[in-house]
Order: structure tokens, then C-alpha cells, then sequence
């Protein structure tokens, strides 16, 4: 193995370059030559391809998004697709493929080793919803922003005695909800693995309400079953507060990464070199009893979420 190629897939997200930087740096140190695949499976089909350099990664480590962008691509889903982008890597006389994704570009990944061209994954997705790794690169520092967000809305939501529905990312995961709900002192958390009856949702508004409450927090996952329009609606109507909504969309993925965002990035890329150094692949780079480890790719992609009940129980505790 001598040749390696590298790119960034799915959602952008705090840590990325820190884990482009690291796997360029520790792979030259390990004398592979390695080849930066610009705008994800896109970009390997389409032959975005340039080899790289110690200097190619200078001065990104503290910056989010991605110097290789990221794309998603809907032809890569077809097998068509993806013989195509193993043929591209094969014209660089790619010899292994690292991934840095989240689940969808994990899929990925083994559908190219499927065909036959080895892949290491490192999970870097601010949503959490990788169930092999105890965390993925980009959440640390989403859920801190998220923090800070709600401890802003608190301030005005306190001045004009409101509730506040705040919409945040996470697709089916809804840990960045749960996390930032407990940490930001919220009333309720809606996350979709436990969906909350609307009467207990307005409960909890009342009962802070009643219990000389200034604000209410409700902290909701994008991939709660009910908009948040909705949710703003009923919880208006049935309480007769003022509601409003806060959708915090892309402000979540930007920003520049956490220490712990830096150091988990670092560390998979280090594990993920010294595994392509050692002749393993297809496998998935992760954190498993808080130690950065690896594990098959198949086993990683097939692990089931846990959903934290004691964490949204703790929010409903501390609220009262
Ligand atoms: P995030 O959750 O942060 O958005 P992600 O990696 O899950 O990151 P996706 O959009 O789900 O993001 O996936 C990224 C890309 O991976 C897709 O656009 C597609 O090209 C590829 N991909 C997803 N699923 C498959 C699959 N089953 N087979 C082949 N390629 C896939």
C-alpha cells in the first residue's frame, strides 16, 4: 500500500480539516503518498483528485467546514456510480480510500470496498448517529454552539416571560436535543426515538409557568414527527403563552472545532494511518470505551443506537 486518496462526505462539520490535516501528515510520515478527493463520491467519480502535501493542510486546523468541500451525490448510490469512482481512484493508482462522513458516507465506503477497493471510515458528523463510536468529530463543538445559543434565547425569553420552541439539527438522532436540553436547563427535549405526548409537552410549560418560571426552553430535534411550526401553534394555544420558534439550522455546523474535536480528529487519523501501515482495512475508526479504537466496517455500519433514557429523564427532573 503506497498510495492513498482522502475526501470529506455528507454534512460538513466542525473537525474535518483537523482530521484531512492529521491523515495527510501522519500518512506522509508514514511514507504513503496521499491524493485529496475533492467534493466527496462526486468528486471521485468525476476525477477531482490532486495529490497532497504537508503544506496542503497548513493553517486549517482551527477552521470548520472543510478544505476538500463536500458534496452528496445520488449517483454514487447506484452500483453504476460507484464502479465509476473506483475506476477514477484507479486511474491515480489509488490503492485505499479514507472516508470522513457520517452514516450515509459510511454506506458508501462499503459499497466501494464491496467492489473491492479498500476503505478506513472516521466518523465526523455534528448529528451523533454513528452507534459504533461513543461520539462522531463536529458534535462537541455543535453541541457547545447549540449551548450558547439557548443560554442567549434564555436571557430574552426571560425578559419577555416566553416559551421558546429551539429547532436543532441532528436528522434521526436526537442527541444534539438531548445534550444541549440538559445542559441548557430546558423543559422538554423532543427527540424522535421518544416522542412526547403534547399534554405532557404543555404540562411542563405550566408547570414551570406555575412554579414562578420567567421562560420555558423546549429544545427539538429536526427529526421530531411534528414541525415546529406545529408545535409552536398548539403549545400557544393550549397554554396561552407567547411562543416562538428558533430555527438554528447551519449555525450549528460552522465554527471553529472544540479541543476535543481537534484531539478525537487527530487520534482517529492516527489509528486509521497506523491501520493502513499494518495492512487492515474496511474498517471503521471510533470511540469505544473511551479509547479511539477500531472495529470492521460491516460491524460498525449494522451497531444499534441506545437511546440515553436516564439523560431525558434527568431533563424532566431538574426542569420541575
Ligand atoms: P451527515 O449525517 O452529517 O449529513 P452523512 O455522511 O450521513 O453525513 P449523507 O448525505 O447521508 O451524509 O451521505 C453522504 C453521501 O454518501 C451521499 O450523498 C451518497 O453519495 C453516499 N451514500 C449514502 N448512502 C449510500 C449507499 N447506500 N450507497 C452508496 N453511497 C451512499
Amino acid at each position: 500500500m503506497s498510495r492513498i486518496g482522502v475526501l470529506t462526505s455528507g454534512g460538513d462539520a466542525p473537525g474535518m480539516n483537523a482530521a484531512v490535516r492529521a491523515i495527510v501528515r501522519y500518512g506522509i510520515e508514514a511514507e504513503l503518498e496521499v491524493y485529496g478527493i475533492y467534493k466527496g463520491y462526486e468528486g471521485l467519480i468525476n476525477g477531482l483528485i490532486k495529490e497532497m502535501n504537508r503544506r496542503s493542510v497548513s493553517d486549517i486546523l482551527q477552521r470548520g467546514g472543510t478544505i476538500l468541500k463536500t458534496a452528496r451525490s445520488e449517483e454514487f448510490k447506484t452500483e453504476e456510480g460507484v464502479k465509476k469512482g473506483i475506476d477514477r481512484a484507479r486511474i491515480f493508482n489509488l490503492d485505499l480510500i479514507v472516508v470522513i462522513g457520517g452514516n450515509g458516507s459510511f454506506r458508501g465506503a462499503k459499497a466501494i470496498s464491496d467492489m473491492g477497493m479498500p476503505v478506513i471510515c472516521i466518523p465526523c458528523t455534528i448529528d451523533n448517529d454513528l452507534a459504533y463510536t461513543e461520539q462522531t468529530i463536529g458534535f462537541d463543538t455543535a453541541i457547545n454552539t447549540v449551548l450558547e445559543a439557548i443560554t442567549r434565547i434564555r436571557d430574552t425569553s426571560s425578559a419577555h416571560e416566553r416559551t421558546t420552541v429551539i429547532e436543532v439539527m441532528g436528522r434521526e438522532c436526537g442527541d444534539l436535543a438531548l445534550y444541549s436540553g440538559l445542559a441548557g436547563g430546558a423543559e422538554v427535549a423532543l427527540v424522535p426515538e421518544l416522542v412526547a405526548d403534547m399534554d405532557y409537552v404543555c404540562m411542563k410549560v405550566m408547570q414551570g409557568v406555575n412554579s414562578g418560571k420567567q421562560h420555558s426552553i423546549i429544545v427539538k430535534a429536526e427529526g421530531y414527527p411534528v414541525s415546529t411550526d406545529d408545535i409552536v401553534k398548539e403549545v400557544a394555544k393550549r397554554t396561552g403563552r407567547s411562543v416562538k420558534p428558533v430555527v438554528l439550522s447551519y449555525l450549528q455546523r460552522g465554527g471553529s472545532p472544540s479541543l476535543r474535536d481537534r484531539l478525537i480528529a487527530t487520534e482517529c487519523a492516527d489509528v486509521a494511518i497506523n491501520l493502513i501501515k499494518a495492512g487492515e482495512y474496511n474498517r471503521a475508526v471510533g470511540i469505544i470505551n473511551g479509547k479511539v479504537t477500531d472495529i470492521s466496517l460491516s460491524k460498525a455500519l449494522e451497531a444499534k443506537r441506545t437511546f440515553n433514557e436516564a439523560m431525558y429523564n434527568s431533563i424532566d427532573i431538574l426542569s420541575k
